[in-house]
């Protein structure tokens, strides 16, 4: 029998998950990263963003001979803390091949937490909210898609940071 604390009630958490491939069938890997998601116990996929394809970056900067990314954004719910949520996510990349090598290699799936509700950590093994995303207009763009109104704890209206992003352009 599950009796739950009437005083502390199971709370769920919104979260933003950006995914990304540049290995293997992208598409596909992506799309069963986000079932595996959907079966993460405890969490619930609210929306998944289209994929967008954008250039490789790697340490050197923008690399046009590497293979190209596939990029998304998934908004979920969950009632595991942060850290359990990273684990979680790092099991579903190994589960599809990811391969830890150098910093900004290619990889067959990339999950980065972008937003943990509203917590700020700068814990190097899990920075929240994801100190690059609003440098990244392959997260910034799909995610405005699934949320116009999204809000990067501690940054400001997503809208707001793409403008700065782009140079007042778009
Ligand atoms: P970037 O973080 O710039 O997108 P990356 O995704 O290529 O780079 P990884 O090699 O996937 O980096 O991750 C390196 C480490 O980053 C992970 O082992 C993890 O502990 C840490 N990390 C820190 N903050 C986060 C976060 N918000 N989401 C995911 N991983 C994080
Ligand atoms: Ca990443
Ligand atoms: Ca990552």
């Amino acid at each position: 029998m599950i009796v739950r604390d009437p005083v502390r009630p199971l709370r769920s958490t919104s979260v933003v998950l950006a995914i990304g491939a540049n290995l293997g069938d992208r598409r596909a890997t992506l799309e069963a990263a986000v079932d595996d998601l959907r079966r993460t116990p405890g969490t619930i996929v609210d929306a998944v963003s289209t994929l967008i394809e954008s250039v490789a970056v790697t340490l050197d900067g923008a690399d046009e001979t590497a293979p190209r990314y596939l990029n998304g954004v998934v908004l979920a719910r969950t009632v595991l803390d942060a850290k359990s949520l990273l684990a979680a996510t790092q099991r579903i990349e190994d589960a599809h091949g990811r391969v830890r090598a150098e910093r900004w290699g290619s990889r067959t799936l990339d999950i980065d937490i972008i937003a943990f509700g509203d917590t700020q950590s700068d814990d190097p093994h899990l920075t929240l909210p994801h100190p690059r995303a609003a440098e990244r207009l392959f997260v910034l763009d799909p995610w405005l898609e699934v949320d116009p109104a999204a809000v990067l704890p501690g940054r400001g209206p997503v809208a707001e940071l793409r403008r700065v992003l782009v140079g007042g352009a778009g």
